[in-house]
């Protein structure tokens, strides 16, 4: 792509762009670049517990085309699992978010929508989140303790305002990649196990909201052998709330 004369309407515009595009890049850096580091430097943010249980948490749902199937796969596995849901869908969809608090697991939020957090807008996050947990807390009669922010990105505005909504951000150990097309069980599993050690929190997606059609069967399908994985290694499994996270 060739380069705009100096002073034309194009380049006049990239230039006046550059600052907000280098507040973007410094303000929601990938959070593939620094989730190693905060493992290393902050194990609590990244939701490590105790060494002999593994949190099992799920992000973007409510949806009421899949996380039923999940709510199923996991009472079969006799294991209760932490559920981050969006405000947006939780309140389109309360039947299902009741249902799973019947069925004896924890909710806790993932935002108000899934968006970016391309330029600092602290009022709004704070508003945001606080919606969503307000949802969440009138859905289920419970007060949600846990967020973890869209696409791991954690803010200072995004802090502040968990901070606000009496949220403890935590983020996850170990991913399965089941969002990605061509996601498969055993693709997902072998993820899984790739970074899972006693005390980690495990990342899946009980919706495909965010990801390729229909790759939550990708983890729908990795359950089994994940949580039979962990228990072969002497591991229990459960939620957040039941994974000893040290207080702050
Ligand atoms: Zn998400």
């Amino acid at each position: 792509m060739s380069t705009p004369p100096a002073h034309s309407p194009a380049r006049r515009a990239a230039v006046a762009l550059a600052p907000v595009a280098a507040v973007a890049a410094a303000h929601i850096a990938p959070a593939a670049t620094w989730l190693p580091v905060v493992r290393r430097r902050l194990p609590r943010l990244a939701g490590v517990g105790h060494p002999a249980h593994v949190a099992l948490t799920f992000d973007d749902g409510p949806d009421p085309g899949s996380t039923p199937c999940f709510l199923d796969a996991l009472e079969e596995l006799g294991v209760r699992a932490t559920f981050f849901v969006l405000g947006d869908a939780a309140v389109r969809h309360p039947s299902v978010v009741r249902e799973t608090v019947r069925r004896g697991h924890e909710l806790a939020v993932h935002g108000w929508s899934h968006d970016r957090p391309w330029l600092p807008a602290p009022a709004d996050e704070a508003r945001a989140l606080l919606r969503a947990a307000d949802a969440v807390r009138e859905l289920t009669g419970r007060r949600p303790r846990w967020y973890r922010p869209p696409y791991g990105i954690l803010t200072s505005g995004r802090w502040a305002a968990a901070r606000t909504a009496g949220l403890r951000p935590v983020l996850w150990t170990a991913w399965g990649r089941d969002w990605t097309a061509g996601a498969t069980s055993a693709s997902v599993r072998s993820a899984v196990a790739a970074g899972l050690r006693g005390g980690g929190t495990v990342l899946l997606h009980d919706s495909d909201r965010m990801s390729a059609p229909d790759c939550w069967r990708a983890a729908l399908g990795a359950l089994p052998g994940i949580v039979n994985g962990c228990r072969e290694a002497g591991l229990s499994v459960g939620t957040l709330s039941g994974h000893g996270i040290l207080p702050r």
